[in-house]
């Protein structure tokens, strides 16, 4: 460990020092600081898609702060400087293994639908709103529950406050950071409906276009917001002045007349933010090849997801078949367990999840068995019955569709030098959200409850309609995996409904082909989430799996995931994207 005095926190200090000599007007430019794919060492790591959110959270463990307090500070940092993904204004789940005990612990901090909000919410006349129209409004915004999280996780298990867990986020905002490219795109991506909303215009366009790559920018709105909470409490967004300024932007979103939009309003009132809580849930754990993989329940699919799709994986021995009946029965077990997902997965406050049965061995073995290892199934293939009787290959009788989902998030990993390690996804749905800044505030609105399905996709049984106080299903899936009772490794993505095969994926190649973690995460994806074709990034190798009756459809790239793994002699291995979303930032405290 380093002591305050010793270099490290000399050249944070120095760094510090020199963000503020270079404090110039917004016009100026400086170099954006450098992203590192891949970090080995000792002491602690973080890894984060952003390097301001890394190096807080990386000065938080040197100064003796823990994975939780530095995943909350990084998280923060993210509101700031990727606060199109992610914020105060949103909602996540926040995945901890806990040294001391052992244990894993998990926070739902999912956004919760109005009490107002009826199956129908998201019908009009008879037919489902237009998705475009329920991404900018007021109709789709859940209670945040990013702030309750933060408050959660450091009331549970962390070391410091949130006035200190913020304070890193707060400078960043108020003396700037350096726009990048992916910031700007991300403008870039949302001039037309940021235009519509003053608020959001005065914040994030400069004469209606993006700030320029290399300028600084800052948030003085988010600063202050960031400032209240230290000061107040996150109880100011539930019951205080911001909740009182989030329901009047729902209500009455303050849409420019000349953008023509129509914008819908919604449907929250200052009781539901005042009844929000953001529960500990129990993970889901599967047992993969002898370790222990944690994932996040529901209302969150992806543990339940990545869970029956590894059981389903592991009646083959994937290392022994080779690359491409490896990636088959990969495509073949996402499809199975999509199907499972969109059939049965939803809020388990407001419906009945069989998730024991969705995570038997018993119900793998069952959907293992209609894998054929010479052809791919047709797709959709129709939902399992996980019932607890499972003789030969059962399926239901009647095929349900996918729902939509967004394609924003974003993922960090922490870990400490007492072992301890947080695997974080944190959202506010589509990229930019709900596009409304909430005004004077400095940050986005989610539009989360697109996640749920507008109508029934599944013959009268969908889980995943709206209904009062409901959290729509998420795909998120932090995941820690641990062996002989001790963290390998940790590891999560963004990217809606991808998230689940993305982290699958790097379960499997790490785990079954031999693959390094950050080999891992960088190899090309493809994502088979039980429709006709399989998304595949264009340099994922898809001869052998073409011949054998996959189809595939190009997308540019799949998720943006970051993680790290424990190695065997004691250090952390830290591993970000090295180029989607513009790479992330991974490091260690002390590099070897
Ligand atoms: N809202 C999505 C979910 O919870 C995540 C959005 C995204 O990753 O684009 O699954």
């Amino acid at each position: 460990m380093r002591s305050p005095r010793q270099p490290a926190a000399l050249v944070a200090l120095l760094t510090g020092l020199a963000l503020v000599v270079s404090a110039t007007p917004a016009s100026a430019h400086r170099p954006a600081p450098e992203k590192v794919p891949v970090a080995v060492g000792y002491g602690g790591a973080v890894s984060t898609v952003d390097p301001d959110a890394t190096r807080v959270g990386l000065e938080v463990l040197r100064r003796g702060g823990n994975a939780v307090d530095a995943a909350v500070a990084a998280a923060a940092t993210l509101g700031v400087t990727e606060p199109f993904s992610s914020g105060i204004g949103g909602g996540g789940f926040f995945v901890y293994y806990d040294a001391a005990s052992g244990q894993v612990h998990t926070i739902d901090g999912r956004e919760t639908a109005p009490q107002a909000m009826q199956a129908d919410a998201f019908v009009e006349n008879g037919v489902a709103i237009p998705f475009a129209d329920a991404v900018t409004s007021g109709l789709s915004v859940g209670v945040p529950g990013t702030p309750a999280t933060w408050a959660t996780a450091l009331d549970q298990w962390g070391s410091i406050d949130l006035r200190s867990a913020l304070r890193g986020a707060t400078d960043v905002a108020r003396r700037g950071f350096v726009v990048d490219q992916t910031f700007a795109d991300q403008i870039a991506a949302n001039v037309a409906r940021f235009s519509a909303f003053r608020s959001s215009a005065d914040l994030f366009l400069r004469r209606g276009a993006p700030p320029a790559v290399g300028s600084v920018f800052r948030n003085r709105d988010l600063a202050a917001t960031y400032d209240l909470l230290a000061r107040r409490g996150v109880a100011e967004l539930y019951t205080g002045r911001l909740a009182r300024d989030v329901v009047r932007t729902v209500q009455d979103p303050p849409v420019s007349r000349r953008s023509g939009l129509v914008v819908r309003p919604g449907l929250l009132e200052l009781a539901d933010l005042a009844s929000y809580h953001a529960p500990l849930r129990a993970p889901t754990l599967v047992s993969y090849r002898g370790l222990d993989v944690y994932g996040m329940a529901p209302p969150s699919s992806g543990g339940s997801t990545v869970g029956e799709a590894l059981n389903i994986l592991e009646t083959s021995d994937l290392a022994a078949l080779g690359t491409t009946q490896a990636l088959h029965h990969y495509l073949e077990a996402s499809a199975l367990a999509f199907a499972d997902r969109n059939r049965y997965v939803g809020d388990p406050d407001v419906v009945d999840v069989p998730l024991e049965q969705l995570l038997s061995d018993g119900f793998a073995a069952e959907r293992a068995c209609v894998i054929d290892p010479s052809t791919a199934l047709v797709k959709p293939v129709p939902p399992g019955v996980p019932d607890g009787r499972y003789e030969g290959c059962g399926a239901a009788a009647t095929v349900g569709t996918e729902g939509s989902d967004g394609q924003s998030t974003t993922h960090l990993t922490t870990a400490d030098r007492w072992g301890n390690v947080v695997a974080y996804t944190l959202t506010i749905e589509s990229l930019g959200g709900n596009g409304i800044v909430v005004p004077g505030r400095g940050f986005l609105l989610n539009n989360e409850l697109t996640d749920f399905n507008f109508v029934d996709t599944q013959n009268g049984n969908d889980p995943n309609l709206p209904g009062p106080g409901k959290r729509p299903r998420s795909s998120m899936a932090p995941t820690i995996v641990l062996q002989d009772g001790k963290p390998l490794l940790a590891v999560g993505s963004p990217g809606g409904s991808t998230i689940i095969t993305t982290v699958l994926q790097i379960l499997v190649n790490r785990l079954d082909l031999g693959m390094e973690l950050g080999a891992a995460v960088a190899a090309p994806r493809a994502s088979q989430r039980n429709t006709a074709a399989v998304q595949a990034e264009p340099a994922f190798p898809r001869a052998d799996l073409q011949a054998l009756g996959h189809t595939f459809v190009d997308t540019p790239e799949i998720g943006a995931a970051t993680g790290i793994e424990l190695l065997p002699d004691g250090s952390f291995l830290a591993v970000a994207e090295p180029v989607r979303r513009g790479g992330g930032s991974a490091a260690v405290v002390d590099r070897r």
